[in-house]
């Protein structure tokens, strides 16, 4: 669009761009804005006479700084001789200067204005988030990467925002209602970044990355945050969960910095005493040690670096104690770390799903050591191995049991399965229909740390049990205190109404081992008797229970 009064001009404008442009020409600005609030998108390029009457010029120029329709054109102005040196403040992009007679350089300017507009509209299209108006999180990490060569002064924080439960929001309310909160932190964001002297991006659908100069305390963004969050959506279990790391280390990625913020949120329990957290060197190391740890898994597996310790079970209402099965339990002598407990490891892979390899490690191991033995001593050592909680949403799962015995010419009545009273509580249904079709197949269920799941008495009738594991922690406090042994006596009495044997965990003396038979309770297991021990080295317990029968 050409806004010139001069007619001379106008001609000459018209027949240089006319060959190369579709050229719409009026005399003033007034004719000018109705065409372009008409159509704004069919104008690529403005070229504005500067000595329009009444200032005409400087007005439209105002006007285009507060109309966002008209920001995206851009605007050459037409100067005198020797007068462009205003236009830039007034908001031009580039000015032609008269006389008009180069051909060339009116195109050439033209034509560089449109090219530059085009690549910044696209430019902000991609960095920004439309709804909250922060980056986008592929634009923000460019940036730091970007400006980290030139940022090496004051300490600085890198922060993760995240909005525990938004998607009850969403659900209660409305994605509007969901879509206004996340854009009035946006704001919020925005306005105070320029004190934080701080850049931020939304990183995912409910959770904000800042990074920052260093600061002590952010008690009062997460509270604004709150009360913010508060006045439009009244559920109260939604919070502002803040986590920093404090005084990032400038050679490491701008993801690494994120992750470990990130790292820290994530560990903010489900209490709402503490909303804000730190990342320390303590769940620094920890965190370095558990990606080492999710690393060397798989070498470990190669390796048989993992080693499968048995801990025998004796049967104790005889006159003397007899083997009556295993348990398997995992070790992991790492080539560096050293021996590492299943304590150290299981959690972690049964957060990320690992658990379903290592577990798949250990039924293989220990069904070929049952064979083993058996071969070896023809004596059976029932073996139980530990099902994860993780491992009942395998759909594979029973197949796989099967297979592992034919595999080893092995019965159920060999080879028993151990699983968490608490898992109970995730899937209850899922679980049942499981051990069910387990059951059916002859496979013997035993429910491990029996009174820590919050199971109702309810439902242990309908759960597929044949056999009650009583949690160590009752066992260890059983002497000590009252309360602990009463448990144990219920627990014991379950098993009997149920009619399934009952096992003990965690005995370590003989006057437990006594007090435990006086009650009633079936099998025990503990250091009294052994701890877990290498296959080579059960061995002496075949032996010895061998013994006794020819005794
Ligand atoms: P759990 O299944 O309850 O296993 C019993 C734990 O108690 C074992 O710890 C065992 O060494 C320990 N223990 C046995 N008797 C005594 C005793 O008299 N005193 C004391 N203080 N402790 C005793 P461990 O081997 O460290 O295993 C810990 C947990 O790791 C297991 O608890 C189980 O939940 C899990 N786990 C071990 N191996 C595997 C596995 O192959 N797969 C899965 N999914 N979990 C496993
Ligand atoms: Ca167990
Ligand atoms: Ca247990």
């Amino acid at each position: 669009m050409v806004i010139e009064d001069d007619p001379n001009c106008q001609e000459i404008l018209q027949n240089v761009l006319e060959e190369s442009y579709n050229i719409t020409v009026v005399g003033n600005t007034q004719e000018a804005l109705l065409l372009l609030m008409d159509a704004p998108t069919t104008y690529s390029l403005i070229l504005l006479e500067l000595e329009l009457p009444d200032d005409a010029c400087i007005e439209f120029l105002k006007q285009r700084s507060a109309q966002s329709f008209l920001q995206n054109i851009p605007v050459i102005v037409i100067t005198g001789e020797g007068d462009d040196n205003g236009c830039y403040k007034l908001g031009a992009d580039e000015f032609i200067r008269k006389p008009l007679n180069s051909p060339d350089v009116i195109l050439a300017r033209c034509e560089h204005t449109m090219a530059l507009y085009e690549s910044k509209n696209l430019v902000q299209q991609t960095e920004k988030d439309k709804l909250t108006g922060l980056y986008t999180i592929d634009y923000f990490f460019e940036y730091l990467k970007q400006i980290m060569p030139l940022d090496m002064g004051s300490d600085r924080d890198a922060i993760v925002i995240d909005i525990e439960h938004f998607r009850l929001i969403n659900e209660i309310y409305g994605r509007g209602v969901g879509d206004q909160i996340l854009s009035q932190i946006g704001n919020y964001l925005q306005q105070t970044l320029a004190t934080l002297n701080a850049i931020a991006c939304r990183a995912g659908a409910d959770v904000f990355y800042v990074y920052c100069i260093h600061q002590e305390n952010y008690g009062d963004l997460q509270e604004a945050l709150q009360s913010m969050l508060a006045k439009v959506a009244k559920v109260n279990n939604i919070r502002i969960r803040i986590g920093v790391w404090q005084y990032v280390e400038r050679n490491l990625d701008p993801e690494s910095w994120f992750d470990r913020a990130k790292n820290a949120c994530d560990r903010i329990g489900g209490n709402f005493t503490n909303s804000i957290a730190f990342y320390n060197s303590g769940l620094h190391s920890k965190h370095l040690r558990e990606e080492r740890l999710i690393r060397d898994i798989y070498d470990a597996i190669e390796h048989k670096d993992l080693k499968v310790y048995y801990q025998p079970k004796y049967a104790i209402q005889g006159d003397k104690p007899h083997l009556r099965s295993a348990e398997a339990l995992i070790r992991w002598i790492h080539p560096s770390l050293g021996f590492i407990n299943p304590g150290d490891f299981i959690p972690l892979f049964e957060s990320n799903g690992l658990i379903q390899m290592v577990d798949n490690y250990v039924w293989n191991e220990a069904a070929a050591q049952i064979r083993r033995w058996k071969d070896e001593f023809d004596f059976t050592v029932p073996v139980s191995v530990n099902v994860s909680r993780i491992d009942i949403y395998d759909p594979e799962l029973e197949n796989k049991f099967c297979n592992i015995l034919e595999q080893n010419k092995l019965t159920p009545n060999e080879y028993m399965i151990e699983i968490t009273e608490s898992a109970y509580s995730d899937n209850a249904q899922g679980l049942i229909d499981v051990l069910n079709s387990m059951r059916s197949k002859g496979f013997h269920i035993e429910m491990d740390d029996f009174g820590t799941g919050y199971s109702s008495l309810g439902m242990l009738t309908e759960l597929p049990i044949d056999i009650l594991k009583i949690d160590m922690s009752f066992v260890r406090n059983m002497e000590k205190h009252e309360k602990n042994k009463r448990m144990v006596e219920l627990i014991i009495d379950i098993a009997k109404f149920l009619k399934v044997p009952c096992v003990a965990e965690g005995v370590e003396t003989e006057s437990q081992l006594q007090t435990l038979k006086r009650m009633g309770c079936d099998v025990i297991q503990g250091y009294y008797f052994s701890k877990p021990v290498p296959p080579e080295e059960f061995v002496k317990f075949i032996e010895k229970e061998k013994s006794l029968w020819t005794k």
